[in-house]
C-alpha cells in the first residue's frame, strides 16, 4: 500500500470508522493533517526527585504508595480515586485518577512504579493528576514527542499511527522557503524539520527544527503584511461626505481623552473627505480600559450618517453581548438599530435580524465568530469592527470583510501582540495609538504573594466586600495531556471560596457553562448580587463591573504577563482604588521576574515587550489551531527572529514574481 499526503487516515491500520470520526472532529482527514499537528511538547525519560523544582512540567518519579486508594464521589462530577505516595527523599504527592475507580484494585501499599505526569502544586502540597503509571524505569535517553490526545485517541496511540507512513511519505513533501533563504539564515530543510519534530534526536535538533517552522510562519505573516500594506491601496473609492460628529459627541456621558480624539480624528480622515479615499485599514491599539469602544462607536456614527451599516465583531459571548448593551445606549437616540447575534441566537430571532439586515437604512449588527458562519448576506454594510483582535486568528478579517462588502476595517486591540509589533515594521501610518487612560483612574496596586498568605489573602477579600466592593478569582486551566480535567482547579477553588467566606454569594463561570447560565450569573455579578466571582479565562476581555475591585489570580505564574494585564484590566474601571494580588509559589527564577514585572508596571506595551523577550509571543500565530502547541514551540520565538523574518521577507519581496507570490495571497496555512 502506497501512503500518500493525501490519502485519507483510513488507510492506516487501526483506524475504523470510530477512529476516522474522531480524528475528524480534530480537523483530521488526510495523512497530512496527522502530519502537521506538531506535537505539543516533548518529554525525556529523566527521573526527578519531588523537591527539584518540576511544577508545570512532565517529569517521571520514582514513588512508592504510602496510603491505601480511596474513591471519593464527588456530586455529579463523577468520582475520583485518591491516594498519597512518596519519593525516596520521603517527599510525599498526592495522586488523583478521575472517573477510573477501578484502578482502586491495580493500586496497594508500598507498590514501587513509575509514575509520568506535571507536577502540580497547591497550598504547599504536590499533586499529580492522572500520571501514567510504567513499571520499567523509563530512558532517560529518549525524547519522545507528546501529542495532544482526545478521547479516544492517546498521545501514543497518535505516535504509532504516524510511525506507519512518516518515512514513506516524507519525499512528498515539498520545501516552501526560497533556497536563498534557507541558507542565509542557516534554517533546517523543510522536509527534515518535520521528521525531526515528530522524532526528535536529539534537544539540539529538535530546536532548529522548531526554529526552522517558528521562521516559516513569521516569514510568511511578514510577507503577508508587506503585502497588505501595499494593497488595498490600489483602488479608492468615494469617500463620506458626512463627517459631523457633534450629535455624537454630545450625548456621551464624559469628554472623550485627548488621545481618543486623536484617533478618532485619524479614522475620520481615513474615511470622510470629498476626495476617493483608499479603503481603511486601521488598527487601534489602546491599554485596556483606554476607551476603545467610544472610538468604534464613532466609526460607526459616521457610517450610519452616511447611510451605511457597520459590524461588530468580537471574541466571545459575554463581550459581544456588552457591547450589545453600550452600543444600544448609545444609538437608541438616534434612532439607529442595534442587533446581537451569538452561537446562542434562536433560528426565529436570526430570521428576524436577517430581514432588518436586507433594509437599506443602516443598523449595527454585532456578533461573534457565529456571525462570520452564518453564510446570510447582509446589505449596505460599509465598515467591519474587530474587537480584541488577538484573540481571532489570521484569516478571520478576510472572512469578515466578505460579510456584505464591509470595505473599511478597524481592528482595536489591548495588548500589542507581537503580531502587532511585527506589523509595526510594515504599516506604521496604520496604527493608532491610545497613550492615556481616562481622568480618575488611579493604577491598580499589584501585590505577587505565595500561597501560603492564602489566609490573609481571603480576609483582604473579606474586608473589601464588606466594604461594598466585589472581586474576581481567576484559576487557570490545569490540563494534563491525559485525562483532561480542565475544571478541576476552578471548581475546587469555588470550594475553598465558599469554605472560607461562607457569609458571602459566590459563583463559577468558565467556558462550558451554557450561555444563557453564563449571562445570568454576569448580569447577577453585575447588580452585585453575587460578591465573589471564580473564574477561568473567560472573564479576561472587556467585562466591565466598576464595582469590583479585587481580583485574585491564582497559580499565576501560568499565564503569560500579557493575559494577566488583560486579567488585571477587569479592576480599576471605577473611581476607587484596586487591587490585583498575584498568587504563585513556583519557585522558578524567570516566573519570578514576571510576576515581580507586572507589580511594577502598569503599561501594556511594555510588558508585551518583556513578555517576548523572556516567553516568546505565546499565541502569536494563533499557535494552536495551526499546529504549534506547546511552551517549547513558543520558547522559539524572539524579537529577533521577528526582525529576521521581516528581513527575509523584504529579500525575496524584493525579486518575486506573480506566481512566488500566489501562495501568499491565499490564507495562510502552516502546510
Ligand atoms: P477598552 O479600551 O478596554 O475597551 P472601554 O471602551 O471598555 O475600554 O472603556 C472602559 C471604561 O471607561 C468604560 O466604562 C467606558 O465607559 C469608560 N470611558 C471611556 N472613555 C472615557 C472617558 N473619556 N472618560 C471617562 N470614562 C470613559
Ligand atoms: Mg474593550
Amino acid at each position: 500500500m502506497a501512503f500518500l499526503l493525501s490519502s485519507p487516515v483510513d488507510v492506516l491500520s487501526g483506524v475504523g470508522t470510530k477512529r476516522v470520526e474522531i480524528l475528524k472532529k480534530s480537523g483530521i482527514e488526510t495523512l497530512e493533517d496527522l502530519l502537521f499537528r506538531f506535537p505539543n511538547s516533548y518529554r525525556s525519560g529523566e527521573l526527578f526527585s519531588l523537591s527539584e523544582d518540576r511544577i508545570g512540567k512532565f517529569s517521571y518519579f520514582s514513588l512508592a504508595v504510602e496510603s491505601a486508594p480511596f474513591v471519593v464521589n464527588l456530586k455529579g462530577r463523577g468520582k475520583t480515586l485518591r491516594y498519597t505516595a512518596s519519593d525516596e527523599d520521603g517527599t510525599r504527592v498526592h495522586i488523583l485518577y478521575f472517573n477510573q475507580p477501578y484502578l482502586k484494585n491495580q493500586i496497594f501499599l508500598g507498590q514501587k512504579e513509575y509514575y509520568g505526569g506535571i507536577l502540580q502544586e497547591k497550598g504547599g502540597v504536590y499533586y499529580l493528576f492522572s500520571p501514567a503509571r510504567e513499571k520499567n524505569a523509563p530512558n532517560p535517553e529518549i525524547l519522545s514527542p507528546v501529542y495532544s490526545s482526545v478521547k479516544g485517541l492517546s498521545s501514543k496511540q497518535r505516535e504509532n499511527l504516524i510511525s506507519q507512513f512518516l518515512p514513506e511519505v516524507l519525499p512528498q513533501i515539498k520545501e516552501t522557503l526560497p533556497q536563498n533563504i534557507i541558507e542565509k539564515f542557516d534554517l533546517m530543510p523543510r522536509r527534515r524539520a518535520l521528521f525531526i519534530l515528530h522524532r526528535p534526536s536529539d534537544e539540539k535538533q529538535l530546536e532548529k527544527a522548531k526554529h526552522r517552522f517558528a521562521f516559516e510562519e513569521l516569514f510568511r505573516f511578514s510577507v503577508q503584511a508587506s503585502i497588505f500594506a501595499s494593497e488595498n491601496r490600489k483602488e479608492t473609492i468615494p469617500a463620506f461626505s458626512k463627517d459631523d460628529l457633534t450629535p455624537f459627541l454630545l450625548s456621551l456621558p464624559f469628554a472623550l481623552t485627548g488621545a481618543q480624539r486623536k484617533v478618532i480624528e485619524e479614522i475620520r480622515s481615513d474615511i470622510c473627505g470629498n476626495k476617493p479615499v483608499y479603503p481603511m485599514d486601521r488598527l487601534v491599539q489602546g491599554d485596556v480600559g483606554s476607551g476603545k469602544t467610544i472610538v468604534a462607536a464613532a466609526a460607526a456614527f459616521l457610517a450610519a450618517q452616511n447611510g451605511k451599516s457597520t459590524l461588530v465583531m468580537a471574541p466571545t459571548e459575554i463581550l459581544a453581548t456588552q457591547h450589545y448593551l453600550s452600543f444600544s445606549a448609545l444609538f437608541e437616540k438616534f434612532g439607529i438599530p442595534v442587533f446581537l447575534l451569538t452561537g446562542s441566537t434562536k433560528k426565529k430571532e436570526r430570521e428576524e435580524i436577517f430581514s432588518h439586515t436586507k433594509s437599506p437604512s443602516p443598523y449595527i449588527l454585532i456578533g461573534t465568530h457565529a456571525l462570520i458562519e452564518d453564510s446570510t448576506r447582509c446589505e449596505g454594510i460599509c465598515l467591519a469592527i474587530t474587537d480584541e483582535q488577538h484573540r481571532f486568528g489570521v484569516n478571520h478579517r478576510n472572512r469578515l470583510g466578505q460579510k456584505g462588502d464591509a470595505v473599511h476595517s478597524l481592528v482595536m486591540s489591548a495588548t500589542p501582540i507581537p503580531r502587532s509589533l511585527a506589523m509595526f515594521l510594515h504599516a506604521k501610518s496604520r496604527i493608532s495609538i491610545i497613550d492615556e487612560l481616562p481622568p480618575g483612574r488611579q493604577s491598580i496596586d499589584t501585590l505577587y504573594v505565595g500561597e501560603d498568605k492564602l489566609p490573609r489573602v481571603y480576609s483582604f477579600l473579606r474586608e473589601r466586600i464588606l466594604a461594598g466592593n466585589q472581586a474576581y478569582v481567576v484559576c487557570p486551566l490545569i490540563e494534563d495531556e491525559e485525562n483532561t480535567s480542565p475544571l478541576q482547579s476552578a471548581a475546587e477553588e469555588l470550594h475553598e471560596i465558599q469554605k472560607n467566606l461562607p457569609e458571602f454569594t459566590s459563583a463559577l463561570l468558565h467556558g462550558k457553562i451554557k450561555p444563557e447560565e453564563k449571562s445570568k450569573i454576569l448580569a447577577e455579578f453585575k447588580e452585585g448580587k453575587i460578591k465573589i466571582l471564580v473564574s477561568t479565562t473567560v472573564i479576561e476581555v472587556g467585562i466591565d463591573v466598576p464595582n469590583a475591585t479585587a481580583m485574585v489570580i491564582r497559580s499565576a505564574e501560568r499565564f503569560g504577563l500579557s493575559q494577566l494585564h488583560q486579567l488585571r484590566g477587569r479592576v480599576g474601571r471605577g473611581s476607587e482604588k484596586s487591587y490585583c494580588i498575584l498568587i504563585s509559589s513556583h519557585s522558578g527564577k524567570s516566573a519570578r521576574e514576571r510576576l515581580k514585572k507586572l507589580c511594577d508596571c502598569h503599561d501594556g506595551f511594555e510588558l508585551a515587550k518583556f513578555d517576548l523577550k523572556t516567553r516568546g509571543p505565546g499565541e502569536f500565530f494563533g499557535t494552536r489551531q495551526s499546529g504549534f502547541g506547546g511552551e517549547s514551540f513558543t520558547e522559539s520565538f524572539s524579537m529577533e527572529m521577528i526582525s529576521e523574518a521581516a528581513e527575509a521577507a523584504r529579500i525575496f519581496l524584493e525579486n518575486a514574481t506573480e506566481k512566488d507570490l500566489s501562495p501568499f495571497m491565499r490564507k495562510m496555512r502552516m502546510n
